[in-house]
């Protein structure tokens, strides 16, 4: 759910936000749900920084709209030995080339270390 969604939800339920130092307060605690709750949590940071006034609604839609394309933006590098641009996301986030490093052998390695650290427990 997006800043400006979740701010008209709370609004609709008559719920009050008030930036305090770096805590975030509500009122009245019944009209929130949790997981009305868990989505205020998880964009804490952000509602803080609009309370204080810090930055404007607008602000949120355009960063939020920028994160949502950086993938579009910023492509991974084609891989060095080849020139492939079939790549793979590791775990890690680490782009891997599909040709020269196919996910199969890291599959392969991140299994064995399961299994090692399995037999250590
Ligand atoms: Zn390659």
């Amino acid at each position: 759910m997006s800043i400006p969604l979740l701010l008209a939800e709370l609004r609709r339920r008559g719920i009050l936000l008030k930036a305090d130092a770096h805590r975030l307060l509500y009122r009245p605690a019944e009209a929130m749900t949790p997981d009305l709750l868990e989505r205020v949590q998880a964009c804490k940071s952000v509602l803080l920084e609009l309370l204080r006034g810090e930055i404007a609604v607008s602000d949120v839609e355009r960063r939020s709209e920028a994160e949502s394309h950086r993938e579009v933006i910023d492509p991974p590098s084609p891989c060095a030995a080849c020139g492939g641009l079939e790549l793979w996301e590791t775990v890690t986030g680490r782009w891997r080339c599909l040709r020269c490093d196919p996910p199969t052998t890291s599959r392969h390695i991140f299994a064995l270390a399961e299994r090692i650290r399995r037999q250590e427990r």
